[in-house]
């Protein structure tokens, strides 16, 4: 009870994991698709468990789509049993937090990719608009008078400026500081990496002497708003499903949920040895109960 195992589980393990749970939470990257392309099996897997009554959730630390965007995807990649309930990213948790924990008063200052600017306007949550002036600088420009919040995620398309303007919102110590997610980089199919919205909060962190509130995993605000919306959510009736050790397989045992590690992503499973065998105890909480090689693992349990 409660031991961290690191379990290497196949065929009727796998078989008994599904049935005494009912609650299945799925990060998205390195579980069930890379980028764009869906991890073999992954769709009938999903599908399957959802026509076998069991409750599934998507928890991504993506904040670059508004919800509406991802069920097109599912739908394009063959998840065509998941609807948009299911669905729970760091852009629409951090607009549910602004919304309904902080009560935001005032406009958001947001870094961030088109999709979250979108899902924090379907909240009603005001942003600050930037205005198209290709000579301003933090010399020059203007800055809003009434942000109460700086919200980082993903931004492609960065600037110098918007992150002086950041560092001087945050002179307000009434200004809230948000990060969609802390995700440090992400693999891309060519073996390159994109750096992540933690590599610009770190950036921000530094000139404003101030730490960002985590909204996506590992913190447990995500598991807020799955057990507001599905009623009943028992922990340890869940299993949390990940590639990555830092951010899924810790948020699990934040929540106190059941962890798997699935190895078609970032993390391989000598790391999760490497944890499990640390002197620093906090380190426990990043060692997976229960490791698969790919979901793709679970297709049997649902034969017969
Ligand atoms: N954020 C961005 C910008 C990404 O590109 C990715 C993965 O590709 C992620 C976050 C991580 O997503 P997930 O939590 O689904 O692994
Ligand atoms: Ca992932």
């Amino acid at each position: 009870f409660g031991f961290k195992g690191c379990q290497k589980i196949r065929g009727p393990q796998i078989r008994n994991l599904l049935e005494a749970k009912d609650f299945f939470l799925f990060d998205c990257d390195g579980v069930i698709w890379h980028g764009e392309k869906a991890i073999t099996g992954a769709a009938k897997v999903v599908n399957s468990l959802i026509r076998n009554g069991k409750n599934v959730v998507f928890v991504t630390n993506n904040c670059t789509r508004p919800r509406e965007n991802y069920m097109h995807k599912f739908s394009r990649l063959g998840f065509h049993e998941v609807m948009l309930e299911q669905i729970f990213s760091s852009s629409y948790c951090s607009a549910l937090y602004l919304r309904d924990v902080v009560k935001v008063r005032g406009q958001v200052f947001v870094i961030g990719c088109e999709g979250l600017r979108r899902e924090l306007q379907e909240a009603g949550i005001p942003c600050v608009e930037e205005a198209d002036e290709p000579d301003a600088t933090i010399y020059n420009c203007a800055l809003a008078p009434d942000v109460k919040a700086v919200l980082v995620g993903h931004d492609d398309k960065l600037t110098f400026l918007k992150l002086a303007k950041a560092s001087c919102y945050l002179r307000d110590p009434d200004c809230l500081f948000l990060a969609t997610d802390n995700d440090p980089w992400h693999p891309l199919s060519s073996g390159r990496i994109l750096p992540g919205s933690g590599s610009l909060t770190a950036a921000i962190e530094v000139a404003s002497g101030r730490k960002a509130t985590v909204i996506g995993k590992p913190s447990r605000f995500m598991f807020e708003c799955i057990s507001s919306q599905f009623s009943g959510v028992d922990p340890a009736q869940c299993l949390m499903v990940g590639d990555r050790l830092e951010t899924d397989m810790l948020f699990g045992s934040n929540c106190g949920l059941d962890t798997m590690l699935t190895l078609t992503g970032v993390s391989q499973i000598e790391e999760a040895h490497e944890y499990s065998k640390s002197e620093v105890s906090t380190n426990h909480s990043l060692v997976p109960d229960y490791v698969v090689d790919t979901i793709a693992d679970f297709l049997p349990a649902f034969e017969d």
